[in-house]
């Protein structure tokens, strides 16, 4: 069966790509156009396909993992490849998180911890499953997320490419349940340790 990703996963990765190449502030008209000649994230390709996975988004479809792949080494080969896999992992985050009704947002940050707690793990748990085709467990005080099968593994030097979880776990973490205390990078398929995992502290939080 041909591996698939959610297509929020893309997306999050040239909605990155583009915020990231987005000048600040109030520019004029021509200086943009001007602009768009060199700069990826503004060019009509990526405004093109951004339409294309919103729509998939939309109606539920998904994305073969091949070309999730692709665009992640395409990012990976730019010099801010870290900082665009961060606001991409925040940004797929932050979408996943608007899933969950809000009354179960506001539950999870109002009810004593013994009962959010594991509200707050199921909510991480299927939406680690469905975005990012992720295992979440807990142990202890922490939170283990696995990726069996990355999609940024190795597309930038080191473990660059792995930065793009770890943010999203962060985020993810940090609005469901408050401040998140660290997020560490246990093991990595690209040392030879099979999968990826990364292991959220929340104790500190405030949940
Ligand atoms: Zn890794």
């Amino acid at each position: 069966m041909l591996a698939t990703v959610d297509a929020l996963l893309p997306l999050s990765l040239l909605e990155a790509v583009r915020d990231v190449d987005t000048p600040e502030g109030v520019l004029e008209a021509e200086f943009v156009d001007e602009l768009r000649n060199k700069r990826f994230g503004l060019s009509d390709t990526v405004y093109t396909q951004i339409k294309r996975y919103s729509e998939a988004v939309r109606k539920n479809q998904r994305t073969a993992q091949d070309e999730a792949v692709a665009l992640a080494r395409l990012i990976g080969r730019r010099p801010d490849a870290e900082a665009v896999l961060r606001a991409a992992g925040r940004y797929l985050a932050h979408e996943a998180y608007h899933t969950v009704p809000a009354l179960t947002r506001t539950m999870v940050r109002v009810l004593p911890s013994f009962v959010a707690r594991p509200m707050a793990l199921r909510r991480v748990r299927r939406l680690a499953q469905r975005y990012l085709n992720a295992n979440v467990r807990r142990v202890g005080t922490y939170v283990l997320l696995e990726v069996p099968r990355s999609v940024t593994l190795g597309v930038a030097p080191g473990s660059t490419g792995c930065t793009f979880y770890e943010a999203t776990l962060r985020e993810l973490m940090r609005l469901l349940v408050g401040a998140t205390g660290a997020v560490e990078h246990t093991r990595c398929a690209g040392r030879g340790e099979g999968a990826c995992e990364w292991r959220a502290d929340w104790r500190s939080a405030s949940v």
